[in-house]
């Protein structure tokens, strides 16, 4: 086929000519002429407005794009900060449990959480008949050793003997602190006499014990009462009476253990 240029190069040839003037084609020809400029010009104005128009397009796809890939940044921002903020609450969360159930001073299981878990003993005791024993353990003239060598060593005298206590008991025992200077030792599936051994480890591991203070070092004892849960009663009366018993180790010389064996009913 012959290159358009080439035809349109024959052709104003032939209109030129002077020879052709007179042919009866030339005036047609003209016509068609002046036809085919008039539709290529307009052909080469729609290809350059149809060309502005991808120029456009492009442009407001690659807008669209920034403005997407801002607000996908955006959104993983907003996912990060919310990530770190579901964090903080889970980790405020934890500590408010562990505040709301444990003692600041000792870290050992405060009175509610002990309460709670005498509860579900007293219940475990009534579905299934499983023995408990409780523990009340009281420090020997710790006033004393308040106004010898301060608040501030009788605080770190009660953390140290919570943590012998602590490190003494058994894996499935609770160690709380009921208040002041006295704590409370749950022991589930333990009868009188295991608690006993239990608790008498416990008192010599404490008096062992050496807590420095400024310029001497200060031993501490401890008095303890156990009793174990009787069937029927409530726990209120199982600490009734490791406290009569705590009492008895108490005139019978403080340093000592002492158990209530109340009669068994069944
Ligand atoms: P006993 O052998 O009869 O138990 O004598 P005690 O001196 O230990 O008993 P008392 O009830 O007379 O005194 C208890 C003292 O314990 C008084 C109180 O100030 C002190 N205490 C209670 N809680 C704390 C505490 O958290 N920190 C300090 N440092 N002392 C405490
Ligand atoms: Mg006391
Ligand atoms: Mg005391």
């Amino acid at each position: 086929m012959k290159q358009p240029q080439h035809l349109e190069a024959r052709i104003r040839e032939l209109l030129d000519d002077p020879e052709q003037q007179d042919n009866p084609l030339h005036e047609p020809l003209l016509e068609l002429w002046a036809t085919h400029q008039d539709l290529a010009r307009r052909i080469d104005r729609l290809s350059r407005i149809s060309d502005a128009y991808q120029g456009m397009a492009k442009q407001q796809e690659q807008s669209l794009n920034e403005r997407l890939n801002k607000q996908l940044r955006q959104l993983e921002k907003v996912a990060r900060i919310s990530d770190r903020y579901q964090n903080m609450m889970r980790d405020l969360n934890e500590a408010l449990r562990e505040a709301s159930t444990h003692d600041a001073l000792t870290g050992l299981a405060n009175r509610r959480l002990l309460v709670e878990r005498l509860k579900k003993e007293t219940e475990r005791h009534s579905r299934y008949r499983r023995p408990f024993s409780i523990a009340m353990l009281d420090v020997d003239h710790f006033k004393t050793i308040n106004d010898q060598y301060g608040h501030e060593l009788g605080d770190s005298a009660l953390t140290e003997i919570a943590r012998a206590m602590d490190a003494e008991v058994r894996e499935q025992d609770v160690c709380g602190r009921w208040g002041g200077e006295e704590f409370l030792i749950l022991m589930p599936e333990t009868d009188v006499a295991a608690a006993t051994r239990v608790m008498e480890r416990v008192r010599s591991a404490i008096e062992s014990l050496t807590i420095r203070a400024q310029v001497d070092t200060v031993t501490v004892t401890i008095s303890i009462g156990i009793a174990e849960y009787q069937p029927g009663e409530s726990y209120s009366t199982t600490i009734n009476h490791a406290d009569h018993a705590l009492l008895v180790a108490k005139r019978g010389g403080r340093n000592q253990l002492s158990t209530t064996r109340a009669p068994r009913l069944d």
